[in-house]
Order: structure tokens, then C-alpha cells, then sequence
């Protein structure tokens, strides 16, 4: 098995604060890509490779042989599928609820034990660590680059202004209003729909939008948020040149928080350069 010069043979210890079926995992997982890859002349070398990490990452030889021993037994005589067992699979019904946890070496079990006899089915996290507290690896793309953004993009010659949602970079949507502006075909010819409202008071009143000054009022977590979050730009800000027959649809449940989110909108520029 080819490992690269930079490998360190360096997996969950023995020693970790994790369940057993992780760590057993190691052995297996080894075990099996050697049985699976490995050419029969090579595969005993690989077999004490394997054997030799385990090693090394603190696992006590009697787990290492016995799982060894239980892959090599499960290779050799693949378990067959059998119409009893098939159907036993299909009479397994699925937990009514998941829940993930955070491990702990000796209240976990007891839990798990307990909630099962709810059928809730536990899968194991690992808690938040001080890595997660104090280190940010990732850097935040510029704003324009920023996806699942409500943005803001006024005319030059009247006071109105559009407020957009787009679940792509902003740069990416505001090149597609600039186009329909530009090639002034602000309506989709098939469906009549309109395809760029900015677009379409530029041709139909002769203004001109102010594309460089588009500013992101705010990014959503994540795509589902952009709905509501356009729905309350709009109700708040009362945008003149969105159409309201486009504007997304939300219950009116959201009333009272729509104002709420409008004010946490902190208006920066896009950065476009039209
Ligand atoms: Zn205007």
C-alpha cells in the first residue's frame, strides 16, 4: 500500500475521549482496504503494517487481533442475502428521532441506553473545543463575492431604489440586471414575465440606475432565510421600483419581526464597477 512521504500513521489513539465503535473503526476500516486493494502476495506485509499502526496509536494487541480476525472472517464469507433477512430488514423500523450528542466517556452509554427505549437513536459529536472557540481558519470572501446576499440598488434620476435577493455572488445577479438594462430586453419575450426590474424602470421612465452604487444590506446564513429576509426589505423599506407581484409571499405571522430583521441590515458597499 502506497502511504505518502508526508503520512504519519497518526489516527484516533486508543487513549481518545471517543466511543469504542470509532475507534474500533481504525482497526476495521485498516483491515478491510488491505483485504480489499492489496495484491496476495502483498497482503501480509500490509496486514502487519496495519498491525504495527494500531500498535503505535495504543491499541492493546487483543483488539487488534480479534477485529482483524473478524474483517479477514467477513471477507472470506460475505454475509449472504437471505429472503429471511431480507425481509428482517424491511420490519426494522427507523428511530422516530435522531439526535446528535456530545460524547462523554461515562455518561454517554447510560443515556444512550435510556433513549433507546424511547426509539430515539443517539449519534456522538464531539463538543465544542477550545480549537473551535479561538481559531477561525477560514477567511470571508469580499462582499461582492458573498453568496445568499439582499441588496440595494438605487436609480440616478429619481429617488426609487430595488431591493434584490440573490443566492449567488451579488456581482454574478447585478452583471444580469446591467445585460437586460443594456440590451434593453427587460422582458422575457416567452413568458412576458419581467426578468430585471431595474432594467425595466430604466427603459420605461429613461433613468439611469446607479449600478456602482449597489450596497449588500445583509447575507442570510444560509438560502432559506432569503425569502423572508427580501419579504421584510420590502415591507419595511418600501422600495419603489420592485414589482409587487414578484416580491416573495410570506405569511403574515412574520409581521411583527419583519421589522426586527429590516433593522439589523448594515448597508455596505457591493463593490461593483461597471
Ligand atoms: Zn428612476
Amino acid at each position: 500500500m502506497y502511504r505518502k512521504p508526508t503520512h504519519t500513521n497518526l489516527y484516533v489513539k486508543y487513549t481518545s475521549c471517543t466511543t469504542n465503535a470509532s475507534k474500533n473503526s481504525v482497526i476495521r476500516s485498516l483491515t478491510r482496504r488491505a483485504y480489499d486493494i492489496c495484491s496476495p502476495q502483498h497482503l501480509d506485509t500490509e496486514l502487519q503494517t496495519v498491525r504495527d499502526i494500531c500498535s503505535l496509536n495504543g491499541f492493546p494487541p487483543q483488539r487488534i487481533d480479534s477485529i482483524m480476525t473478524e474483517v479477514r472472517r467477513k471477507f472470506l464469507n460475505p454475509p449472504q442475502l437471505t429472503l429471511a433477512s431480507f425481509n428482517r430488514q424491511l420490519q426494522t423500523t427507523a428511530p422516530s428521532l435522531t439526535l446528535s450528542l456530545p460524547f462523554h466517556p461515562t455518561v454517554s452509554k447510560p443515556i444512550k441506553r435510556i433513549l433507546q427505549q424511547h426509539d430515539v437513536k443517539i449519534t456522538h459529536s464531539s463538543g465544542t473545543t477550545l480549537q473551535n472557540i479561538l481559531t477561525k481558519t477560514k477567511t470571508s470572501p469580499p462582499p461582492h463575492l458573498t453568496p445568499n446576499a439582499i441588496y440595494e440598488t438605487p436609480c440616478k434620476d429619481c429617488n426609487g431604489f430595488y431591493d434584490g435577493q440573490t443566492y449567488r455572488p451579488v456581482t454574478k445577479r447585478m452583471e444580469e440586471h446591467e445585460r437586460c438594462y443594456r440590451l434593453n430586453n427587460a422582458i422575457d419575450e416567452d413568458t412576458g414575465n419581467i426578468k430585471s426590474a431595474l432594467a425595466h424602470h430604466a427603459s420605461t421612465s429613461g433613468h439611469i440606475i446607479d449600478w456602482n452604487e449597489t450596497r449588500i444590506l445583509t447575507s442570510t446564513r444560509t438560502r432559506a432565510h432569503l425569502d423572508l429576509t427580501e419579504h421584510a426589505a420590502i415591507q419595511v423599506r418600501k422600495p419603489t421600483i420592485n414589482r409587487v407581484d414578484r416580491a416573495p409571499r410570506c405569511s403574515q405571522l412574520w409581521n411583527p419581526i419583519l421589522p426586527k430583521i429590516a433593522a439589523s441590515f448594515k448597508p455596505r458597499p457591493a463593490g461593483m464597477n461597471f
